[in-house]
């Protein structure tokens, strides 16, 4: 998950990450009145999850809390990089004298952490990578390690900052690190983080993502969310691990492994016919019971773009009879709602079992297939039809 700014500037606060005074606002008379708390110049900044808010005219450094309103109304009208601004934050305005780059992330090709710095900050730091790569070190973090002061003094220099400035800029770091671990980020960035003009460093936009998979160490309840796919909130509802891909082939298997290797059969098999694709990730997991059947079925036909289903069973503790059964059940609780030709591979724990209620239920848009490339293959084919 994605923070917004005005979320990231509060988690930064928090621990003791320098940070100027934000109030966020839903209309431009909320604004106007967080200018008025803040008081003398302060910063109309649209909040979206995207960078050069700045450039897209979602960053308006204004005088009084009139200006704030109107500079609010024109922001919230705005949509940048496709995303409509629904909200700003009033932060207070900063006298900037210098403006740097701090990040430290995941670096998952390399199995580290890695951190970017740079005394040039402000602009895109895409862009700063391409125009000026020697300006932007990357220094390798040891997960063990961390960044403790010295480690951020030996960043500090490497992204090419004085040795008065590192010293001050250091301890900041050492913060930022604490928040990456602490909660659980895949991305701490700070862009700018600014030297101001009586001599402070304040972290004045931050970029925070958080790994959803540590989420339960977190109390995050409250935490305002975007808004899921309707797919996806379906399936979350029904406890289902469901990714939405945009084929046409519906996949559903039990075990992660097992649904992986079916994205990549179909992908190869959809090759031969029309170049389909698999249209998401749908892992059932090892209780293949009817009624999660039913209800991950229930997804997969709620997606327009399904053209056929492909069901790629492995029985284990929960046996091909079961599933099977699941699968029936699941057809007779969908009844005519289920319209999309589906193809059922079954293997495994109880099989004979299994293929036999399929075929003694003989449902008109079921086919059974022995083999995974060959169910595959069927799939494939019915969804290029
Ligand atoms: P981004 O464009 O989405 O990255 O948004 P930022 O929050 O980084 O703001 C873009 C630029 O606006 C910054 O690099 C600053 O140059 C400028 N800016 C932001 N806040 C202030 C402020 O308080 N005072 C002044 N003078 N400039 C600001
Ligand atoms: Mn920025």
């Amino acid at each position: 998950m994605d923070l917004f700014e005005y979320q990231a500037r509060d988690m930064f606060e928090a621990y003791g990450v320098p940070v100027l005074q934000g109030i966020t606002a839903d209309t431009p008379d909320e604004a106007a009145a967080a200018a008025a708390k803040i008081g003398g110049t302060v910063v109309v900044k649209a909040q979206v999850k995207a960078g050069g808010r700045g450039k897209a005219g979602g960053v308006k450094v204004v005088h009084n809390p009139e200006e704030a309103k109107a500079a609010a109304e024109a922001i919230l009208k705005l949509t940048i990089k496709d995303l409509p601004v629904n909200r700003v934050m009033i932060a207070e305005g900063a006298q900037i004298d210098q403006e740097y780059y701090f990040s430290v992330l995941l670096d998952r090709s390399n199995r580290t952490f890695l951190s970017l710095c740079s005394v040039e900050g402000g602009m895109e730091i895409e862009q700063l990578a391409e125009e000026r790569p020697d300006a932007l070190a990357k220094i390798a973090i040891d997960a063990i390690q961390g960044i403790d002061l010295a480690k951020a003094i030996e960043i500090a220099k490497a992204g090419g900052f004085s040795e008065d400035i590192a010293a001050k800029v250091a301890p900041v770091f050492v913060k930022l690190y604490d928040v990456f671990v602490k909660e659980d980020a895949t991305l701490v960035e700070v862009n700018p983080l600014i030297l101001s003009k009586s001599g402070d460093i304040i972290a004045l936009d931050g970029k925070v993502s958080l790994d959803d998979n540590a989420e339960f160490r977190h109390k995050r309840e409250t935490m305002e969310r975007d808004q899921l796919d309707p797919l996806e909130a379906k399936a979350k509802e029904s406890d289902l691990n469901y990714v939405k891909l945009d084929g046409e082939v519906g996949i559903i298997g039990n075990g992660a492994g097992l649904v992986m290797s079916t994205l990549d059969v179909v992908a190869y098999a959809g090759e031969r016919h029309g170049g389909v694709k698999p249209a998401n990730f749908l892992d059932i997991g090892g209780g293949a019971s009817a009624e999660v059947m039913a209800a991950g079925l229930d997804v997969i036909l709620g997606d327009p773009q399904v053209k056929s289903v492909f069901v790629n069973v492995f029985g284990g503790i929960t046996a091909c009879d079961a599933v099977a059964n699941g699968i029936v059940g699941a057809l007779a609780t969908l009844g005519s709602s289920a319209t999309k030709p589906l193809v059922v591979r079954l293997d495994g724990n109880n099989v004979n079992e299994g293929r036999k209620i399929l075929a003694d239920a003989n449902h008109p848009l079921v086919t059974v297939v022995d083999t995974m490339d060959e169910a595959a293959d069927k799939a494939a084919e019915l969804a290029n039809r």
